[in-house]
């Protein structure tokens, strides 16, 4: 919803940065950790990422999208995962 309309139906009245709530006291993220190294030393701290995310609700026809509060944080993370095959 960059441009402020719903990609739906066109509307502008966009409902923005809402926190995504969890269960009672949860809130609902996603966490990447670091993948051990091949040869893991005896003590190893990896690194993780988490995020919440916020959305975006066109209040027209209830659209959703959510973004991710920190994507920086998990792509760096992500960028540490060797690709497999
Ligand atoms: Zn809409």
């Amino acid at each position: 919803m960059n441009n402020g309309t719903c990609p739906r139906c066109g509307s502008a009245e966009i409902i923005s940065g809402l926190h995504v709530q969890g269960g009672d006291t949860r809130t609902v993220y996603v966490d990447i950790v670091e993948p051990d190294p091949p040869n893991r030393p005896f003590i190893w701290m990896p690194q993780n990422a988490r995020s919440q995310f916020l959305a975006d609700i066109c209040g027209a026809c209830g659209y959703t999208e959510f973004q991710a509060e920190n994507y920086k944080g998990l792509n760096e993370i992500s960028k540490k995962f060797s690709p497999r095959r």
